[in-house]
């Protein structure tokens, strides 16, 4: 019972199959006997499908195959078998059918591409990269499925983070017309910035950048890599225009830059004009989590008196934990409560409670973590993962 649990979610994709035996059966045999032949058929299918269900790869395979002689009228059921055994798990078997296939030197050219094509996306599933580049390499050669053929190695290219062979890839497709690919090259173009950067050369990796730029204008992931490498190369007056770009072009992204903002305006020395110009950015979007820099900046620069009554005055705006936590965190810091075990208690909870909130969250498939992928973990989307607004726990 187990066994058909397992399978019976591609059972259905048996059906096409049975229908083509039973056609098939039934067109070469005449009237008289076809009632003889669809009890051969019966008897040899439910007899393969018996071996499948009871998880008798090795015996279904044979019973299969016998039934159905390869010509260019078959080749599709032979196709629709051995992509039941790559769905199924039985890479192997997938592998046979088709090997079989381009052996026969009756294909017809197209066929053939299609088998060398379905071949390849058996070693991909089974993460045989350079085999799978290998034939789908072949298939482009051949002039049939050239699109299909790109498709697959873009994804190889960028399961193996080899992200100029991506590039390229991603590249020829759009020139073939394929303009929705545009957004994913930025961001290809923004993992060989990080390999630049983590390398040290900022100029290589600022190159990238403006090349993700220049395909997707509005890639919030290059903005943002454009605001660091203009602070580690201490160009802070460029950082904070750039900075003020995100918080217009997308202002759920503005606390991934806060810390270079505060970076750039101190190193400026001009935190009063920072204070501000967050209180600014505070008012279009409220967010406790900018209170919580805000205060703090104040505290430093100001008074904590005036810290405290901003951080009241905007935690009635916007109740949250994190607001909370932050403001018993400051009056403890003024030694109001430190003496109070009771509210050291209370101030322990928030603090566990704001750990477990979710930060970030996938517009796709619904993951969430509490870091920022820019690639979802969970469903391989490029720049589906956003800040849940009020959750991210800012740092400066
Ligand atoms: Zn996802």
């Amino acid at each position: 019972m187990e066994t058909i649990v397992q399978y019976w979610p591609w059972l259905f994709l048996l059906l096409p199959v049975v229908y083509l035996f039973g056609w098939l059966k039934g067109r070469s045999n005449s009237a008289d006997n076809q009632s003889e032949s669809s009890h051969t058929l019966s008897s040899d299918y439910f007899k393969g499908l018996n071996y499948l269900l009871s998880d008798q790869q090795d015996r279904a395979l044979p019973v299969f195959l016998k039934l159905v002689q390869i010509d260019n009228e078959t080749i599709e059921t032979h196709l629709a078998l051995a992509t039941i055994y790559r769905r199924s798990g039985n890479y192997d078997k997938a592998i046979e059918i088709h090997q079989n296939l381009i052996a026969k030197p009756s294909l017809s050219a197209k066929y053939r591409s299609k088998a060398l094509l379905e071949l390849g996306r058996d070693y991909l599933t089974a993460g045989l990269f350079d085999r799978a580049e290998g034939l789908f390499n072949d298939v482009i050669r051949s002039g049939f499925y050239d699109k299909a053929a790109r498709q697959y190695k873009l994804t190889i290219y960028q399961q193996e983070k080899e992200w100029l062979e991506a590039i390229t890839e991603a590249k020829t497709l759009i020139q073939q017309g394929d303009t929705n690919l545009k957004p994913l090259i930025a961001q290809l173009y923004c993992e060989l910035s990080e390999q630049f950067f983590a390398k040290g050369n900022i100029k290589q990796a600022e190159l990238a950048i403006k090349d993700a730029l220049t395909y997707n204008a509005g890639c919030v992931r290059a903005l943002i890599a454009r605001v660091r490498n203009a602070v580690r190369i201490k160009k802070y007056k460029d950082a904070i225009r750039y900075i003020k770009q995100i918080q217009q072009t997308d202002s759920d992204y503005f606390l991934s830059v806060l810390s270079y903002c505060v970076e750039a305006y101190r190193e400026l020395g001009k935190v009063d004009e920072l204070i501000d110009y967050l209180k600014l950015v505070e008012k279009e979007n409220i967010n406790i989590n900018l209170t919580e820099v805000i205060a703090g900046l104040i505290t430093e620069h100001q008074s904590a008196d005036e810290a405290q009554s901003y951080l009241r005055k905007q935690l009635s705006l916007a109740p949250s934990m994190n607001g909370l936590a932050s403001f018993i965190n400051l009056m403890n810091k003024q030694g109001d409560y430190t003496c109070n075990t009771h509210f050291q208690e209370i101030q322990k909870v928030i603090e566990s409670m704001k750990k477990q909130n979710e930060q970030y969250h996938c517009n796709k498939c619904g993951y969430t973590s509490g870091t920022l992928n820019w690639q979802c973990p969970s469903c391989h989307a490029w720049g589906e993962i956003k800040p849940v607004a009020g959750n991210i726990n800012a740092q400066y």
